[in-house]
């Protein structure tokens, strides 16, 4: 046995594996990249196989230690993770630890999560450490942003870039290991941009695929429905206010689909393919250019909520600019 599986991030390590193979890690890592790529999985399998206390590959899974580390129960691995800031108390904490001795086997390490929520002050402190670092300890900083670090932190570790993942590897991912079935899977990678971690929590959560189902009917009711009755549909964005950022997505990867399935008539391109005779009878009633132009509508609507535009106001103006689009 040795680094478990995280999905799309076989090249990183690959190269983790390598080092640990040559003995040739370094003191300090930064794990970077996205929510839900698996940044903490692959810090707690480092963490793991730096304590590991076999002779060969490393993790092993079967020491004392790796063990463990596998309950979180490793004395030697620790996890800063604060609900607000990390302030420099918490570093200094950190040093006086590390300073010491392990208590068992060679090792220690440090992982801090959300490392970019370090103060300036706590940050410079820890500069110390990574300038001089014992002998026997790691740390691991972990981060959705390396360049909300201080430049002299980031250059003093070796960087480790969790990419994106590819949508067709998420969609084989959610068929073979959690059986969600092809039209499903191919809908939840899509929408996961990349991101397993997403991908998995779309495929539980219900609101969702409750959203997707209602976006379904309104944008059938702008092609359909009198204007007069198309604004019944403001109430539901009202109660979806909190959840607009998620709806205007998939109103995006709606509209997305007609313009490509419009254009090309290739379904297999589409991102919604559960719903393709819906798509094909919007299509139907719409231009290639309108289609374009109702994209453009959602996306200046994106972009006036961010800047604070009154709420109700910029909704009822996308669903009236949509329909002129539609006569
Ligand atoms: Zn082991």
């Amino acid at each position: 046995m040795a680094f478990k599986a995280i999905l799309g991030q076989e090249r990183l390590i690959e190269s983790l594996k390598g080092a640990l193979n040559r003995q040739q890690l370094t003191h300090a890592y930064l794990i970077e990249g996205q929510r839900g790529l698996g940044k903490a999985r692959i810090a707690h399998e480092l963490a793991k196989a730096i304590c590991c206390r076999a002779e060969g590959r490393k993790p092993c899974n079967q020491c004392n230690s790796c063990r463990k580390a596998e309950h979180q129960s490793h004395p030697e691995i620790k996890w800063l993770q604060e609900e607000g800031s990390i302030k420099i108390e918490a570093i200094r904490e950190l040093q006086k630890n590390f300073q010491m001795k392990p208590y068992e086997g060679t090792k220690k390490v440090w992982i801090i999560s959300d490392a970019g929520k370090m103060t300036t002050q706590a940050q410079n402190a820890l500069l110390k450490t990574l300038e001089e670092p014992p002998q026997h300890g790691t740390i691991l900083l972990i981060t959705t942003n390396g360049n909300s670090l201080l430049p002299t932190i980031t250059s003093r570790c070796q960087r480790l870039k969790l990419l994106s993942v590819a949508l067709e590897k998420i969609q084989s991912y959610l068929m073979e290991e959690k059986n969600v079935d092809e039209k499903e899977a191919k809908v939840l990678a899509a929408f996961s941009n990349g991101v397993i971690g997403k991908a998995l929590q779309l495929l539980e959560d219900e609101e969702f695929k409750e959203r997707r189902q209602r976006i379904m009917v309104i944008t059938r009711d702008i092609v359909d429905k009198k204007t007069i009755y198309l604004l019944e549909n403001l109430e539901y964005f009202n109660e979806e206010k909190t959840n607009i950022e998620e709806i205007l997505e998939i109103m995006t990867g709606w509209y997305r689909d007609l313009l490509i399935y419009k254009d090309t008539q290739k379904k297999d391109l589409v991102i919604n393919i559960d719903a393709l005779e819906e798509i094909s009878y919007q299509t139907s009633k719409l231009t290639l250019k309108n289609i374009k132009e109702m994209l453009f509508i959602i996306e200046s609507t994106k972009s006036n909520l961010k800047s604070n535009a009154n709420f109700q106001m910029t909704i009822e103006v996308m669903l009236l600019d949509l329909k002129q689009k539609t006569q």
